[in-house]
């Protein structure tokens, strides 16, 4: 995995620009201030969206939909309140943006966290989340476990410094998968997430699953 760490707000780099693909596709944003932004850039294009790094609200303005890509979510939560980037945000959350948070990224999209420092994150997803919650020795694993809706073989995924979450606080968030008893993928309306890395075990089925609920954002 590259990390792309400390980087400001607003530089543009190489892989911002969208690609040549499908210019009808949509245009899905991944949220690039701090995390592994270029694996999902990568993976979305591959399930054939259109792509680009969202920095700015001008940028997160453009995309249909956004990525919350795992890293440190203390650092992603200090740079969206320093690049006023939360509150639309969080506008586009309630509004039905579809949004993929993947680990740090479920961490932003939790309503509620163990230990809460109250920094800026959107929400949107009733559940209860613990950062770190497997610390110590098992601090990154492997693990296979069958998905609800994403068809074929057991995914693959990677966990590292995972989050657990700890409880579930609303009906209407689907549990896709568990390990251990513990919810791994959730899925409320518009919203999927998922305590793991997709992007890193070349398994795209999770990003296949994303792109289907972006297509069907865009077509209503
Ligand atoms: N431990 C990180 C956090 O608390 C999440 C790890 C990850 O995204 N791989 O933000």
């Amino acid at each position: 995995m590259s990390w792309l760490p400390g980087e400001s707000l607003g530089r543009r780099r190489s892989s911002d620009a969208v690609d040549d693909g499908d210019p009808d596709a949509p245009l899905v944003g991944v949220l690039a201030l701090q995390g592994d932004v270029l694996e999902h850039v990568r993976a979305l294009r591959a399930v054939g969206l259109r792509s680009s790094a969202v920095r700015t609200g001008e940028q997160l303005a453009e995309v249909v939909a956004l990525v919350l890509p795992g890293g440190e979510s203390t650092a992603i939560s200090r740079l969206l309140g320093h690049g006023g980037l939360a509150e639309p945000l969080a506008r586009r959350i309630a509004d039905g943006m579809p949004v993929l948070g993947t680990c740090a990224g479920l961490i932003l999209l939790s309503d509620e966290l163990v230990g809460d420092e109250g920094l800026p994150r959107p929400g949107g997803l009733a559940i209860r989340t613990e950062r770190n919650a497997y610390g110590g020795q098992r601090v990154s694993f492997d693990a296979r476990f069958p998905v609800r809706g994403i068809g074929g073989e057991p995914v693959d995924a990677a966990f590292i410094r995972a989050p657990r979450v700890v409880s579930v606080l609303d009906p209407a968030v689907e549990v896709l998968a568990e390990v251990d008893g513990d919810p791994v993928v959730v899925q409320q309306g518009s919203l999927l997430a998922m305590t793991f890395h997709p992007e890193v075990t070349g398994d795209l089925r999770l990003h296949a699953h994303f792109a289907a609920m972006v297509l069907e954002r865009v077509a209503r």
